[in-house]
């Protein structure tokens, strides 16, 4: 699987399967992503339409949800 050149370009982006088997737009917007991996990432995402439609809806998902924690304490007032 992984040749001698692979090895040696270290920098390499992503392969799409690969994101989307660990779920990265997810973790990338969550940030839980290693350094590494979110470089590897980034590298991938700006090449694919796919896994950009990914991390934007991922992303509009997270503010959703984030707003909608906010705004539950202050319902009842108590
Ligand atoms: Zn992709």
């Amino acid at each position: 699987m992984k040749s001698p050149i692979e090895h040696a370009q270290r920098h390499e982006a992503m392969a799409h399967s690969e994101a989307v088997r660990m779920q990265a737009a997810e973790e990338y917007v969550l940030g839980e992503l290693s350094p590494v991996l979110r470089e590897e990432y980034e590298e991938h995402f700006f090449a694919c339409v796919a896994c950009a439609l990914e991390v934007k809806a991922a992303a509009a998902f997270v503010d959703n949800a984030c707003d909608v924690l906010r705004q539950r304490p202050d319902v009842h007032g108590q």
